[in-house]
């Protein structure tokens, strides 16, 4: 077995627009993410790299210092009052930790299977967002690309 792991770092402002606490508030987290793919032996490319670790961190840094929302959050989706650029929407009913997690999760899956289409080749990925300095949510799963 072979395993890429990267760490990465992102600044985002989030709001939970149903929490009945101060979550529903616009606020900022520093993110924290660890991502960890294992398969037997990863495909290299003409220069025997498999995948970049640059391209997997820029899936976290494309985060950085914007807004996460989810559709049902219109306000910061009207681009007469924010600027689309610093938006980013993700699926969901909210932008919590589980989904911020899927989100960059199924981003990965994409990159790989944009480099290394239809290879039949399993990947075991595990996510790890860390939300605050006490708040981790790890998500696990096995795909065939
Ligand atoms: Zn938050």
């Amino acid at each position: 077995m072979e395993t890429i792991r990267v760490l990465a770092r992102f600044h985002t402002a989030h709001r939970q627009l149903q929490h009945p606490g101060q979550c529903r508030f616009p606020h900022g987290h520093t993110w924290r993410a660890e991502l960890v793919l294992r398969t037997t032996r990863f495909p290299r490319d003409d220069m025997d790299m498999s995948l970049d670790f640059g391209a997997l961190k820029a899936v976290f840094k494309s985060l950085d210092h914007k807004i996460l929302v989810t559709a049902n959050d219109p306000d910061f989706l009207d681009p007469t009052r924010w600027d689309p650029c610093g938006v980013v929407l993700i699926p969901g009913r909210g932008p919590s930790v589980e989904n911020v997690a899927d989100y960059c999760r199924d981003q990965v899956l994409a990159l790989i299977a944009a480099k290394y289409p239809a290879q039949g080749l399993t990947y075991e990925l595990r996510l790890t967002i860390q939300e605050t300095d006490h708040n981790f949510f790890t998500v696990e799963s096995s795909h065939v690309i």
